[in-house]
């Protein structure tokens, strides 16, 4: 039996209830496999896959809260320290009820091979919560956060782990997991990233998920002889990646259509008025059906339809798993000739194989979304030289960022034999980086 199929039967029988996980590693595995047969007998005796696909630590913990009613309540806490061999543990806390130890190992897996690609020198890790914030109050949050960073301030630090936002953890959770570490430790650290802007937070940090898809998109369109402007598109989700996804596509002149929420989803043909999701999301924290109370010409239809309305390019930047085969099959017979994931393995594994049967251009999450830990990258670096840069030297170094990533795909992907597949592309320059520096360490 060949290497990666070993390991992938291993991950499957060692890790029983874990889907998600096994996706995740399914889809790196079965792109790596050049680069795997060529090596076999170097990593073999490395153990690199049985190392690389095994978390180096699990933190479980409960997390206690009181309600508004006086009630208490327990939520399960987690931290997946994934694999430091390029940096200390970064990635994202998610708070949602949806969060078990499946999902953040399978985005623990993918940081740790996004982080690579950003090529700053950050390992992987992710963690968070199955607290739901939807629904709660300041208060509510507030003390949930600080129970969270009760347990969690010992695991984690500038130099060690350095958590950040991701679903259901913004600014405001941020700022509180912030607060609580300092009084609980003293220190005044750059611990968290996408803190407030008078607290160590980097400008350009809440667009720079969103941004940096768009980026990428342009430099796969450009690369490809196609141009954004004048495309329709597609957006899924309405948090912070769709809304700055959506502004920069408006920018260069792309026509934004459509955006979801779990939901329903919204169209409006003459192209999303910005100012009116961000009113309704950033300040009210409301559902994007109160779109259509401002915006009477547009329509809200209840339901996971997003994927039907014709266009030219699909962003989506929802959640895992959100666009199944049925719908990638809609997509190209409507049209689509592009998709570029904002969210973390948006697509499912069969959609993804379809998109790159097919050779549309396809640019997976890993490098799609890597815009936002490499600006929490940059943020991490403002802090350790206790300075600030501007909006636009942020937003310049993260535009070079993103060129890079796609050419290190790009170039990858000829290497091997596999040109213009950017999933096979992206997998291997992440793999390779951390590969090398697994094997530099020895056994550990
Ligand atoms: N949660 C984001 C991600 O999936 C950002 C993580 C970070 O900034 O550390 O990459």
């Amino acid at each position: 039996m060949s290497y990666v199929d070993e390991i992938y039967e291993r991950v499957v029988s060692q890790n029983p209830g874990e889907p998600e996980f096994h996706q995740a590693v399914k889809e790196v595995l079965d792109s790596l496999r050049l680069v795997i047969d060529a090596n076999e007998e170097k990593y073999r005796k490395a153990g690199i896959l049985e190392r690389f696909v095994e978390p180096e630590r699990i933190i479980s913990f409960r997390v206690p809260w009181v309600d508004d009613n006086g009630k208490v309540q327990v939520n399960k806490g987690y931290r997946v320290q994934f694999n430091s061999a390029i940096g200390s543990y970064k990635g994202g806390l998610r708070f949602h009820p949806s969060v078990n130890q499946s999902i953040l190992k399978f985005l623990g897996f993918e940081q740790t091979l996004k982080n690579s690609l950003t090529g700053l020198p950050m390992g992987g890790g992710k963690g968070g919560s199955n607290f739901d914030p939807k629904g709660k109050s300041d208060r509510e949050v507030m003390a949930f956060c600080q129970s969270f960073m009760t347990e969690l301030y010992r695991h984690i630090g500038k130099d060690t782990d350095i958590p950040a936002g991701d679903i259901g953890v913004g600014g405001r959770e941020v700022g509180y997991l912030f607060g609580q570490y300092k009084r609980i430790t003293g220190l005044y650290e750059g611990v968290l990233t996408g803190k407030g802007l008078t607290f160590g937070g980097s400008l350009a940090r809440t667009q720079a998920t969103g941004y940096g898809l768009v980026y990428i998109l342009d430099e796969m369109l450009k690369h490809n002889g196609k141009e954004l402007a004048g495309r329709t598109v597609l957006v899924s989700g309405s948090g912070n990646v769709a809304i700055y996804a959506t502004e920069k596509a408006q920018q260069l002149g792309a026509k934004v259509v459509a955006l979801s929420d779990s939901n329903g989803y919204i169209y409006d043909k003459d192209g999303i008025q910005l100012d009116v999701v961000k009113e309704i999301k950033e300040v009210r924290r409301g559902r994007i059906k109160d779109y259509v109370d401002a915006v009477p010409t547009a329509v809200y239809t209840e339901g996971k339809g997003i994927w039907t309305i014709p266009c030219d390019i699909a962003l989506p930047c929802a959640t895992q798993n959100e666009l199944n085969l049925e719908d990638a099959r809609t997509l190209l017979a409507n049209g689509c000739f592009a998709v570029a994931e904002g969210a973390n393995m948006p697509s499912t594994l069969e959609a993804t194989e379809l998109f790159v049967e097919k050779k549309i251009l396809f640019m997976p999450g890993k490098a799609a979304n890597a815009g936002g830990v490499a600006t929490s990258g940059l943020e991490q670096s403002q802090n350790a030289l206790r300075m600030s840069w501007s909006f636009e030297e942020v937003d310049e170094k993260l535009h070079t960022i993103m060129v890079n990533i796609f050419a290190k795909a790009a170039d990858a992907a000829e290497r091997y034999g596999v040109a213009g597949n950017y999933v096979a592309g992206a997998n291997i320059a992440g793999f390779e980086k951390v590969v090398e520096a697994m094997l530099g360490q020895g056994i550990v």
